[in-house]
């Protein structure tokens, strides 16, 4: 049996995954981060995709997520999805994040997607305590992948050194128990 969740350290533009989640901004504008970098490594086409979405559906609010094609990404779609800003944590936010990861794989799954990279959601200018906004992450994704066969394949792509110290403390605590 295969883990169908994995950690690693590193690019999240770089993978080679059917589908990369982008931490966006409700504008869907592309901004810092590892928006500003999705939005780079895709080019402009990503820009004019997430331009007709805006168009046709709005802004998007934390805790929902959207699909594109992915431009000049190795990744077959983007997944754009608004996390929280963090307020003190009386604001909703652990819900709004649990949400974004759900509504992210909710949209690969309906999409027939089986493999998705995530990016550590609203823990870098959106201030989200970064052990806290782990815990969310990793219990949300185990939580579907224990519901659904799809996705198959969930990447938790950390940039940082303690984002990355956090999922694979969470990853070795949980085993192979998510195995379908
Ligand atoms: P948010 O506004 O949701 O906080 P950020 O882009 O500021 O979004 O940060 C979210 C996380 O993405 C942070 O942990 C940051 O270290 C990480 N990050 C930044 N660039 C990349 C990248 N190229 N690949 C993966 N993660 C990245």
């Amino acid at each position: 049996m295969t883990a169908r969740i994995q950690v690693l350290q590193g690019d999240i533009t770089q993978l080679d995954v059917d589908v990369i989640v982008n931490a966006a901004n409700p504008s869907l504008m592309g901004g810092g981060g590892v928006d500003g970098a999705i939005h780079r490594a895709a080019g402009p086409a990503l820009e004019e995709a997430c331009a007709v979405v805006r168009q046709q559906q709005g802004t998007c609010p934390p805790g929902h997520a959207v699909i594109t094609h992915a431009g000049n990404l190795k990744a077959k779609a983007v997944i754009h999805t608004v996390g929280p800003v963090w307020k003190g944590g009386d604001a909703h936010e652990a819900s709004l994040l649990e949400q974004a990861y759900r509504n992210s794989l909710q949209l690969a799954l309906d999409n027939g997607y089986q493999s998705v990279a995530f990016p550590a959601i609203s823990t870098g200018v959106y201030g989200y305590p970064k052990p806290a906004a782990a815990e969310i992450a990793f219990h949300t994704v185990e939580r579907f992948l224990t519901f659904h066969r799809t996705p198959e394949k969930v990447w938790f792509v950390c940039y940082d050194e303690e984002n990355a110290r956090l999922y694979k403390r969470l990853l070795s605590q949980q085993g192979d128990d998510v195995d379908a």
